[in-house]
């Protein structure tokens, strides 16, 4: 049996979970809406986030243009991410939502521009 404490990130409220795993059953406490118990089971299972950032532009009005995964990847592949964002230069111009780089780092996700430069 595993036992984790975590604060749920799926809203303002933050309720404090206590996410209990006993072979493939999860028991979550502390929520207050169903979301906190979705949000729990997967933090235990495997934790996923979106990654913000900002990569190089060539011929852009700025030096840098803002960045995210369209979707959550998961917080093992967070340095992958992050390093393939390192390495990455866009050319000009850039759109919201344009795909910077397609299934980065492996990961499957695409990083998509969050801003226009
Ligand atoms: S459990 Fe529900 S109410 Fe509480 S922080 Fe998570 S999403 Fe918000």
């Amino acid at each position: 049996m595993k036992t984790m404490e975590m604060t749920c990130i799926r809203c303002p409220m933050g309720c404090r979970l206590t996410v209990t795993q006993d072979g493939d059953t999860f028991t979550v406490t502390g929520n207050t809406c169903r979301r906190g118990e979705e949000y729990g089971v997967q933090e235990m299972r495997c934790p996923m986030r979106t990654v913000t950032s900002s990569v190089r532009v060539e011929g852009g009005r700025r030096p840098v243009c803002s960045v995210k995964t369209a979707q959550a990847v998961r917080k093992a592949d967070i340095g992958a991410v992050l390093a393939a964002i390192r390495a990455l230069t866009v050319k000009a111009p850039v759109a919201i939502g344009d795909i910077v780089c397609p299934n980065v780092a492996g990961t499957g996700v695409n990083l998509v521009a969050t801003a226009n430069d």
